[in-house]
């Protein structure tokens, strides 16, 4: 069988909330694996900034940048204005151009859960190919306005395992 793997590319921020996020993101993933059958194994790791790792189709690359000023989004010609507009959005996902980021400046004194949360929360849109329409009906870390304490809910992990296996195809060497 396969293995997943989520990578978040080190482009800004603190190091030290990021290793910790990396932890509880493996706990994350790990509640995800028996509620589904495409991967027998689970995985997050930091790739670091000017490395380019070989993603497969099914893999998942967020961006860590310092603030929206260096947003890859942006770069990439995408836009983030709904995030420009509202400081409480952590996070952007792209989805005709593929790319999920978060902003480090944006994490309530740089809180490592948050920052897990945040990350999760845009590998949920963008497996599911959703944009704002994926929070409806939801709670925990997927909702509007989501609340990162404790621990993703069972609905939460549900809906990642419908969707893990998903081809999302994303480019790594941003
Ligand atoms: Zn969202």
């Amino acid at each position: 069988m396969a293995a997943f793997k989520l990578y978040v590319k080190y482009k800004g921020g603190k190091r030290e909330p990021l290793e910790k996020a990396i932890t509880l993101l493996k706990t994350y993933l790990g509640s995800i694996k028996d509620k589904q059958t495409t991967f027998d194994s689970f995985d997050a790791v930091i790739a670091e900034d000017g490395t380019t790792p070989s993603l497969v189709d099914t893999d998942v690359i967020v961006y860590l940048v310092r603030n929206i000023e260096k947003s890859v989004i942006k770069k990439q010609g995408g836009t983030v204005a709904t995030a420009e507009a509202n400081e409480n959005i952590l996070g952007m996902t792209d989805l005709n151009k593929k790319i999920c980021e978060v902003y480090a400046d944006r994490m309530f004194q740089d809180s490592s859960k948050e920052l897990a949360g945040a990350i999760y929360h845009e590998m949920a849109h963008i497996k599911s190919n959703q944009d704002n329409s994926m929070h409806k009906n939801k709670n925990g870390f997927l909702k509007d306005a989501p609340d990162y304490n404790g621990n993703p809910t069972d609905e939460n992990t549900q809906f990642m395992a419908t969707n893990i296996g998903k081809k999302v195809s994303m480019d790594a060497s941003y």
